[in-house]
Order: structure tokens, then sequence, then C-alpha cells
């Protein structure tokens, strides 16, 4: 006799249940996710058979699924992928997983971009942040023109993000450097998204992002602000006239962060808050 699976609600049920007891916030919603991505379910088609059985080697990958993210390892590794301004990214644990909140960075970026600068991604990571705007100015029709360039210090994320940018066809150059080490030409538009927790607060860090982002894409040092001190003290070396200076920040940061700006006589400066209502965004020009 054919062995029973479980069905679609039973198998949600029971995923949520483990979830839940392993104290993964939102259970019913990743348990959801993991069911859709083992079975590629809809959501539609979920609530219109919940009673479809799984086939024996789904249930076993869901299954499979379910007790990784119960110990925490996020979702995106599980499944190997986040979606970024409506783009799917490949992750794994050498790059930050992409945020909704950096979203409002490539926003900003957008605003004023034309599609002919040349721009520069410092600490690349997934390479999220500059493919987007690859992508988002080719298809508002401004023919991306200019130059496309991501630094990171870390071999594996380059390798990763050289990834997302062939299968999403941006034509990115992409660079491995200790900040701008191996720098040499001058942009008109600079974006970061650097590291900028402070060394004592990542133990304080939701278990996913403490055990599974990379510390290397979270540590800012002592005050967080390492790595802004630098790009803004050296961006300017690597600035043309009037070229932007945009940075992601931590929702405490936005102060100091515009205060460093100020110190290197940046002009123009400025804070945007996230869809939270945080502050997530300072930036400047060249003067
Ligand atoms: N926004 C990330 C977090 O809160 C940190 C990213 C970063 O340090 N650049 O976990």
């Amino acid at each position: 006799m054919k062995k029973k699976t479980l069905t679609l609600s039973e198998a949600l049920k029971k995923g949520e249940n483990l979830l839940r007891e392993s104290k993964v916030p939102n259970a019913r919603l990743d348990a959801f996710s993991l069911l859709s991505f083992t079975t590629q379910i809809t959501r539609t088609n979920y609530y219109l058979e919940p009673n479809k059985e799984l086939t024996l080697a789904e249930e076993h990958a869901y299954w499979k699924r379910i007790k990784q993210r119960a110990k925490r390892i996020p979702l995106q590794h599980i499944t190997g992928e986040q979606e970024f301004m409506g783009y799917t990214f490949k992750v794994n644990d050498k790059v930050l997983i992409p945020r909704q909140d950096t979203e409002v960075l490539v926003e900003e970026a957008l605003s004023v971009l034309t599609g002919s600068e040349k721009i520069l991604d410092m600490c690349t990571g997934s390479g999220c942040i500059i493919i987007s705007l690859y992508k988002l100015l080719e298809e508002k029709g401004l023919k991306p023109e200019g130059s496309f360039t991501a630094v990171d210090i870390s071999k594996e994320a380059l390798k990763v993000a050289r990834e997302n940018a062939k299968r999403l066809e941006a034509k990115v150059t992409f660079i491995e450097s200790n900040l701008f080490e191996n720098i040499t030409d001058k942009y008109d538009m600079i974006v970061s998204n650097p590291p900028y927790i402070q060394t004592k607060e990542i133990e304080a860090l939701e278990a996913e992002v403490k055990l599974y982002d990379p510390a290397l894409a979270l540590d800012g040092g002592a005050d967080g602000l390492d790595f802004y001190r630098q790009i803004i003290r050296d961006g300017k070396k690597y600035l043309n006239k009037d070229g932007y200076l945009l940075l992601e920040i931590g929702y405490d940061e936005a102060e100091e962060v515009m205060n460093l700006l100020k110190e290197e006589n940046y002009s123009k400066i400025y804070m945007k808050k996230d869809l939270s209502g945080l502050d997530r965004i300072v930036g400047g020009q060249l003067q």
C-alpha cells in the first residue's frame, strides 16, 4: 500500500509548530515560504487545495529545510536567494543578506542619477546595490552609459556578486580591494552600506544575523563608525567635483556621520529615514 504523505496544510502546521518551539520569529510565514519553495505551491493554490498531498521527496526536502530553519539558519541561506528592489539575488553565508532598509539607498541614488555617471559601490557584498542601480536605470529607459564599479575586500563575496551580475545581466566591474586601496579612478557617485554595528552590540543581534551573516559585513569597530571615517575622508580623492557620497547608516548614527561629512567639507549634507521611520541614509556632495 502506498505510504500516506502529509497534506499541504498538515505540513504547514507541523512545520510551523517546530519553528515556533525553536523560537523562530514569524514561524508560520517561514514555514509557508519553505513549503512553497519545496513544492512550488503559490498562496492561492494552497488555499484552493490545502489537502493535496506532498510527494515523498517533497516531504523529505521540506522537513530537512524546516529543521535547518529551526537551528535559526536564515531562510535566505536555505533557499539561497533574497529579493531586493524586485530582483532575485543569490546569497550565501559569505555576504550580508540584502535588507529592505537598503532599498532606500538605491532609491536615493536613482533620484539623482541620469544614466551617464560613473558609480562606485564600496563594500558591495552580494552586489545588490550596484546591480539594482544598473537594472533600474535600464528599466527607466536611461540606457546605463556610465560605468558601474563595485569593491569588496572579500574574494568569496565578490564571487557571489559576480554571479548575480551575470544572472541579472548587469555590466558591473568588480574589484577586490580593502576600501580604496586598489582604486585609481574618480567617480560621480560613491554609494556604500559598510559594516556599521558597534563590536559590542553584535552579541545582542538576532541569532540569524549574529551567527550567519558574515561578521566582516557587520562589525564597524568600537563605535561602529570606522568605515565611515575612512570612506568619508578618502572618498574625496575618488569623487569628481559635485560628486555624491551616499551612505547607509545605523539608526543612531546620523548625527555623527553628518558631522564627519561636515568636518571633511562636504556640502548639501542630509539625512533620510527608512520606511520604519528610522534614520537610514546620509548623503553629501563634494564641492
Ligand atoms: N542593517 C544590518 C543589520 O541591522 C547591518 C548592516 C551593516 O552593518 N551594514 O543587521
